[in-house]
């Protein structure tokens, strides 16, 4: 069994032919409401990998959180922890894009993932005893990620953190975690080395293990991942090539489908393969969740 726990949140896209000025109003071509958030999207992709998944989340007490929570039973995820927050607005992320350039502007309220406490935790201590993996990202108060972590490494549950959004770490929130899936971005604030080179990705990687327990696997988009467990040299395995087409959730389809199989005891190597896969095939389809692959099709 999976525990995410994470952000959900609704996407609104509108696309236009041009972008609003300030003050500005135009026509635009289409719009979709699409379920997203980092924490929904790695627990539907760790769902749609065939894992067993409790995703813990709040959202707002309106018809988005409503539809967010109907959209995960489908998936076949256990809802049965999701607060609704009275008062509040389920997370929503306000997407223009522009269809000449492919450009996008957003503005994401927190909403319901805002309002997220630490002490709520308390009530789904027996999940995370249960659970195989616990996976979490950072779209949540960084203090319910962190207690959920140590909550995890008592019961040595295996924690499984994507630093995303980038935000700075401590070493000893670092030393919680059991596997750390950074993307270049978060890899070069969380270690303050910017990686240009083969050499400098090894030096990444050296820098983050001081404090991970057992590996550190690096996405590198198109160039897939590289990878290193504690007392390994580094390992890079390639991404399969695809034309991308939208590689929005890239990330998130890794990470869900990295936990499912290695929730199925596969050894993290073969996790990787596997997950590159799954990503890559999402990077050839629009959108966050309606991109994420079923395990059939994998195969
Ligand atoms: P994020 O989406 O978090 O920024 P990355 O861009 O590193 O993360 O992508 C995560 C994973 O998705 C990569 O390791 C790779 O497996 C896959 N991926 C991303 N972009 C591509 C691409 N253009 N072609 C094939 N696979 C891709």
């Amino acid at each position: 069994k999976i525990v995410v726990i994470g952000s959900s949140n609704t996407d609104m896209v509108a696309t236009a032919s041009s972008m609003p000025l300030p003050g500005q109003t135009v026509h635009g071509n289409s719009f979709t409401v699409i379920q997203g958030g980092k924490g929904a999207n790695q627990a539907v992709a760790a769902a749609r990998a065939g894992a067993h998944v409790t995703f813990i989340a709040k959202v707002g007490d309106d018809d988005f959180g409503k539809q967010a929570i109907a959209a995960y039973e489908t998936e076949g995820i256990d809802t049965c922890q999701i607060e609704i927050q009275k008062g509040c607005s389920t997370g929503v992320a306000v997407i223009t894009v522009d269809e000449s350039s492919g450009e996008n502007s957003i503005v994401v309220i927190g909403g319901a993932n805002a309002t997220f406490q630490a002490e709520e935790l308390d009530e789904i201590e027996a999940d995370i005893e249960e659970a195989d993996i616990l996976l979490v990202q950072l779209e949540i108060p960084l203090a319910v990620v962190e207690k959920a972590l140590r909550m995890a490494h008592k019961y040595k549950v295996q924690t499984v953190l994507n630093p995303a959004p980038a935000i700075e770490l401590s070493d000893e929130l670092l030393g919680l975690v059991d596997i750390l899936i950074p993307n270049e971005t978060e890899a070069a604030l969380l270690s303050g080395i910017t990686a240009e080179s083969e050499e400098s990705l090894n030096l990444v990687l050296d820098k983050l293990l001081q404090h991970v327990n057992e590996a550190v696997i690096l996405t590198l988009g198109s160039q897939g991942v590289v990878y290193r467990s504690k007392g390994g040299a580094p390992i890079h395995i390639k991404a399969n090539q695809v034309k991308a087409i939208d590689t929005t959730a890239a990330g998130d389809v890794f990470c869900g489908y990295l936990v499912s199989f290695l929730s199925e005891n596969n050894a993290i190597d073969e996790a990787i393969k596997l997950a590159n896969n799954a990503a890559a095939i999402s990077v050839t389809r629009k959108g966050a969740q309606p991109s994420i692959p079923f395990i059939k099709e994998l195969k």
